[in-house]
């Protein structure tokens, strides 16, 4: 086969769990590229405050991204701004192909393309998003110093998210669709004891109303009652849970009905040398710490496969170039 500008690993992704991966895969001598469209950090950069990553009773999502990054490129992990485009499976080896046009043939590939925010669903939410619509209360909470805005869901993102804004704005309604949230105890705890905070229980935000200035209010039934009422807020706040970024899963890689990647203890999906870690990949709880274990295990797991690979014979040889860039 041709062995020529074949790398060891290209990992897709640079949240948590592909900067880990990055951080082992780096520690375990793999020559290794790492893609990230956007900012590397991933969800964590939206975080206001991560009160449970070990060792760290509070940082900000942003910094505990810098410091990931940082601690990645201590290990002269090679990171890209660049969008994968396809992700196509070999028998020989994996070809990651770039927006730019460019193609890089890798003995294993980590998808860490996490998730995105889900979307409701309702006439004008896409249409008025910007304007009072958000899914990041970090970023637009600022928006609304002083103002009122509905948050709708109940789980650990509506609940913290609810509580940041209650420190900016004058009112905000946690819509909920049941009578329960399903956010973690301390949360439900400091959301209860927020007066800023009101619950509107068993309810769905049925419809958006705004003007050329955004929005202006929200329409909300009861899901019990069939009542219908109308709640004048200029923001309305959706974290109704994440839907996996799958979009670059190769056909033939095994996913269940939501569209997570299934894979062994190892985060070794169905295909061999395709791994999927974090947020993309199905499994009980989604926290920044798995994620960030995903890509050790992902990484240990890669290199053992790789170093098989080359123990068979398979390009055992590093490219004339030293096996170093790609550019
Ligand atoms: P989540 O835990 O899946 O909760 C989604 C919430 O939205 C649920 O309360 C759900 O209601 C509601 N919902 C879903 N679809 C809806 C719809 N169409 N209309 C109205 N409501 C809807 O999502 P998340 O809060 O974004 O959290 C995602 C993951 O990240 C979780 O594993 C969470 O623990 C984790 N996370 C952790 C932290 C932290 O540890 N500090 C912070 C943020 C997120 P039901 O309850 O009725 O299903």
């Amino acid at each position: 086969m041709n062995c020529e500008g074949l790398i060891d690993l290209v990992i897709v992704g640079g949240g948590p769990a592909g900067l880990t991966a990055g951080i082992y895969a780096m520690r375990a001598a793999l020559h290794t590229v790492l893609l990230e469209r956007s900012a590397p950090g991933g969800q964590v950069n939206l975080s206001e405050a991560v009160e449970n990553w070990p060792g760290e009773p509070h940082i900000g999502g942003g910094e505990l991204a810098a410091k990931m990054l940082e601690h990645a490129r201590t290990y002269g992990l090679e990171i890209r701004s660049e969008e994968v485009v396809a992700v196509e499976p070999g028998l020989e080896c994996h070809t990651v192909r770039l927006a730019g046009g460019e193609a890089i043939r890798t003995h294993a590939v980590i998808l860490a393309t996490g998730g995105s925010p889900r979307k409701l669903g309702i006439p004008g939410e896409l249409e008025y998003y910007g304007k009072g619509v958000s899914y990041c209360a970090v970023c637009d909470g600022f928006f609304f110093r002083g103002k009122t805005v509905a948050v709708v869901g109940g789980g650990d993102s509506a609940v913290e998210e609810s509580l940041y804004l209650a420190k900016l704005a004058r009112q905000v309604y946690l819509v909920h669709r049941r009578d329960q949230l399903r956010a973690s105890m301390i949360l439900q705890q400091r959301a209860r004891a927020e007066c800023k905070i009101a619950f509107v229980w068993n309810s769905l935000v049925t419809g958006i109303r705004a003007d050329a200035g955004g929005v202006q209010a929200v329409e909300i039934e009861n899901r019990l009652s069939g009542d219908r009422q109308v709640l004048a807020v200029d923001g309305l706040f959706v974290f109704i849970g994440f839907e996996p970024n799958n979009a670059l899963v190769p056909a033939g890689v095994r996913m269940n009905a939501e569209g997570y990647v299934i894979t062994d203890e190892t985060c070794a999906t169905n295909l061999p040398g395709i791994y999927a870690v974090g947020d993309l990949r199905a499994k009980y709880a989604r926290q920044i710490v798995i994620a960030a274990a995903d890509g050790c295990t992902a990484a240990l797991a890669a290199a053992h496969y790789v170093e098989s690979r080359k123990a068979a014979g398979v390009c055992a040889v590093p490219p004339p170039d030293g096996g170093g860039k790609l550019r």
